[in-house]
């Protein structure tokens, strides 16, 4: 039993390694890490595995490298989760060891004769009993409940059966499942430090399952004893765990375990409002990592997803988030995932970076796309990255943006035209530009040299009619940098052979 001291906060994550690291358990993470750090209190990792078909070791992996990818670190869990060198975090060399794992192990897998010493508890004390119905009959009292407009919940007949008459019962029905004896009549009450007071029925419960059988218990009786075993005494979660807290508080009193304090964390929604789904795009943590977001962006947006710190500000330091951190800001009415609100925050965060961070974040993007070989030009990728930072809200954006630096711009003559321009204006343009550049020989020139001999030669006129044609010709995009930042980093040399491939595009 625990070893905590007895007003110690200890919370949790536990995530079951069904899926990759979800948004919605990431958020539930940082808010436990948060609480445990303003507490001075303990955070815990617990894989909960229990469900053997859909559990998967790489999801484990994918759920671990998340949370250390967001920093968002645990004192406890399992230890073998902690020494994976393999990881995609750049921030891992931070992760102190836990110093103890006095409450493990922390995978429900391997806590199995735990969870059979206390099934047998509740079996002998009566609390709960075997069920023999069949999957089928139950479906069919499901459906005929449903037909009839009542809560779907099971009272099962077994409740009453003797337990030498089980015994027997069960030699030839060995897959009959454990089920709690729910108390009826009692109304269960609890305050949520989120949600205030709370209550629910318990005749609304039914006789729920427990267990498959005496080794494979399910997650609502797994959970309170990890609790209790790991002296959880905050369980901070989202809401859609609401609905399983009085059937989690009537197993907690039948067997004698002390009430965790509950917090509930309200729905994370899309921007339709309903729950957030696959639906609205993105859900797990490495669809985010991969699209170019920074953990410290992530960071900051989820930790203000249910939080309000009090003031209008949205970028808050990491430090800042710890240090303001509390539950009582958290708020109850569900919270909008605006992915438009996520890349201006994770713009700002590019923003600041060094250019030697910046390049070094870049340049898995710009390799994955085959630009750069490892161990390129770090001078020319420096003004390229610098020259994108300004503008950039992910770091996928940065092969896209510059892909006419590393190879030839692709693009239909006609973009080549500024309002109402021939093909004929456009080759006069052109070659105004090429004469231009021509002039200032083949060296590096900087862009406001170069700004300063083209408005010259525009003068008084629209400046689109020379500047349009030679900007698409060096990137043929419709948007870009300027052309002349770009001609500083490419160099006149290319920038001239840009446009000759230009005007070798105009038909006449
Ligand atoms: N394994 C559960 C989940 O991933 C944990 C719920 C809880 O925190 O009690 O949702």
């Amino acid at each position: 039993m625990s070893t905590s001291s007895i007003n110690q906060v200890r919370v949790r994550i536990a995530p079951s390694p069904t899926g990759a690291l979800h948004i919605g358990t990431a958020r539930a993470a940082l808010f436990n890490y948060l609480y445990a750090r303003a507490q001075d209190g303990v955070f815990v990792l617990r894989i909960e595995d229990t469900d053997v078909e859909r559990s998967d070791p790489k999801f484990e992996k994918n759920i671990i490298e998340g949370l250390r990818w967001l920093d968002i670190l645990w004192d406890e869990g399992p230890i073998d989760a902690m020494l994976n060198e393999n990881s995609t975090s750049s921030q891992t060399t931070n992760h102190k060891l836990p110093t103890t794992n006095s409450h493990g192990p922390y995978r429900q897998s391997e806590r199995g004769a735990t969870y059979r010493a206390y099934i047998q508890k509740l079996l002998d004390s009566g609390r709960a009993f075997y069920c023999f119905h069949s999957e089928k009959e139950l479906l069919e009292e499901r459906d005929n409940l449903m037909a009839m407009k009542r809560p779907v919940l099971h009272l099962c007949e077994f409740r009453t059966m003797e337990a030498a008459e089980a015994q027997i019962a069960k030699e030839t029905k060995p897959d009959c499942i454990i089920r709690f004896k729910t108390p009826p009549g009692r109304v269960i009450q609890f305050r949520d430090l989120i949600r205030g007071d709370v209550c629910f029925e318990s005749d609304l419960l039914g006789d729920f399952s427990i267990a498959k059988n005496n080794d494979t218990p399910l997650y609502n009786f797994a959970v309170i004893v990890d609790d209790e075993e790991m002296a959880i005494s905050h369980v901070i979660r989202g809401e859609d765990h609401i609905s399983n807290t009085p059937k989690q508080i009537l197993l907690i009193e039948a067997l004698g375990f002390k009430t965790p304090q509950y917090a509930h964390l309200p729905l994370i929604l899309g921007p339709d409002r309903s729950k957030l789904s696959k639906r609205h795009g993105a859900t797990s943590v490495d669809e985010y990592r991969k699209a170019g977001y920074l953990p410290e962006a992530l960071f900051n947006f989820i930790a203000l997803l249910g939080w309000n710190p009090g003031s209008d500000r949205e970028i808050y330091s990491r430090d800042e988030i710890v240090a303001h951190f509390s539950l009582e800001r958290v708020q109850k009415s569900g919270a909008v995932f605006d992915v438009g609100k996520l890349d201006w925050m994770n713009g700002e965060y590019i923003r600041r970076k060094s250019a030697t961070e910046l390049i070094e974040l870049c340049l898995p993007f710009l390799e994955e796309r085959g630009f750069i070989k490892k161990g390129g030009d770090r001078n020319y990728l420096e003004k390229i990255v610098l020259l994108e930072q300004p503008r950039m809200k992910k770091l996928s954006e940065i092969g896209e943006r510059t892909d006419f630096f590393f190879r030839e711009p692709k693009y239909d003559a006609p973009l080549l035209r500024w309002k109402g321009m021939t093909d004929n204006d456009v080759r006069e343009s052109l070659q105004k530009s090429k004469q231009l550049l021509g002039a200032l020989g083949m060296g590096v020139v900087e862009s406001k040299n170069i700004e300063k001999i083209f408005f010259e030669a525009i003068g008084e006129r629209d400046k689109g009619t020379l500047l349009w044609p030679l900007r698409v010709a060096l990137t043929g995009k419709k948007a870009s940098p300027g052309p002349f930042e770009i001609i500083e980093i490419m160099g006149i040399d290319a920038a001239l052979k840009c446009i000759d491939r230009a005007l070798g595009k105009l038909t006449t």
